[in-house]
């Protein structure tokens, strides 16, 4: 692939989760959202403002570019710096504890453990993955091993590993296919499949080719879930985004009109749409409008030249 066929996709990815988890964001919660209305709302708003989903997705990206890989003691803190500056991001409860504890000398990767009994399944470390899914597109196992221990900073228990290890392969698979080429459905859903270790995460793969071929919103609420655990979300953007595989837009509606945690499902539709399709997919009414968007495209070009190390 072309270097900058791949330098789109980097920021495709990156601001593709901007995008999606700013549009996504004045519909969280809501039962059914109107098409009409998050046009209506994006068109209205002079900047798109962003939630956690991007400011922790950023803090992921300046961690591997000035580490040129992972390193979970500076992740951790770079993660805290961030929330310090802008705690007004839409945090859970749960980082903002884990913070208060790193920040008081305990080690980055046992705090999560002990919340909520065997750690956070929540989506947490699924929504800011996005920069680990392109940075390790050619390397799955080392995808892995970052994306679990990049997620052992807040959300410690198997399921939310799992979650952020399948969104990170999702986008890492995306990245590796050239977009004018037509795109198996079939393949790609095969090698998700195989990828992920858990059966919660399999079970919901298995659903999906027969919730494509009868498209219906409310079957995919109820069978893949809307909500805030990353196997309640993961799987279904994964669905968004195959049920349009060539519309960066008409994903990123479709993930927003489903509700629950939209922010966080438009997110994560976007950064596999984006790496998929690539930056200029990305429609110009709203990525014009994304906040901060000359630095996190700055960040995507940083991330896109160094080699993986592990650091
Ligand atoms: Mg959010």
């Amino acid at each position: 692939m072309n270097e900058q066929v791949l330098k789109s996709k980097f920021l495709g990815a990156l601001v593709g989760t901007g995008v999606g988890d700013s549009l996504g964001a004045p519909f969280e919660g809501c039962r059914e959202v109107k098409l009409e209305e998050i046009e209506a709302i994006a068109e209205r708003q002079e900047v798109l403002t962003y939630t956690d989903d991007t400011h922790m997705m950023i803090g992921v990206a300046e961690s591997l570019i000035r580490n040129r890989g992972f390193d979970g003691e500076d992740m951790a803190h770079t993660f805290i710096k961030n929330y310090e500056l802008e705690p007004f991001r839409g945090y859970g409860p749960g980082p903002p504890r884990i913070f208060r504890l790193i920040r008081a000398g305990a080690a980055w990767d046992e705090v999560a453990q002990g919340l909520y009994h065997s750690g956070s399944y929540g989506n947490g470390s699924a929504m800011r993955i996005a920069p680990i899914g392109v940075f390790y597109h050619d390397n799955p196992a080392m995808l892995r091993e970052v994306a679990y221990k990049s997620s052992q900073i807040t959300h410690a228990h198997q399921l939310g590993k799992e979650g952020a290890a399948l969104q990170a392969y999702a986008i890492a698979l995306v990245t590796n296919l050239e977009p004018g080429l037509a795109f198996d459905r079939g393949d790609f859903l095969a090698k998700l499949l195989s990828y992920v270790t858990d059966g919660v995460y399999q079970e919901k793969l298995n659903r999906i080719e027969a919730l494509l071929s009868q498209p219906d919103g409310g079957r995919v609420i109820i069978e893949l879930g809307n909500g805030i655990e990353a196997f309640n979300s993961v799987p279904t953007a994964i669905y968004c985004f195959l049920s349009q595989p060539h519309s960066f837009a008409q994903a990123i509606l479709y993930a927003i009109r489903l509700g629950g945690d939209t922010d966080t499902i438009g997110a994560m539709t976007g950064a596999i749409s984006g790496a998929y399709l690539g930056f200029e997919s990305i429609p110009s009414r709203w990525k014009n409008k994304l906040e901060n968007r000359l630095y996190i495209k700055e960040l995507a070009k940083k991330l896109s030249h160094p080699t993986p190390t592990m650091g």
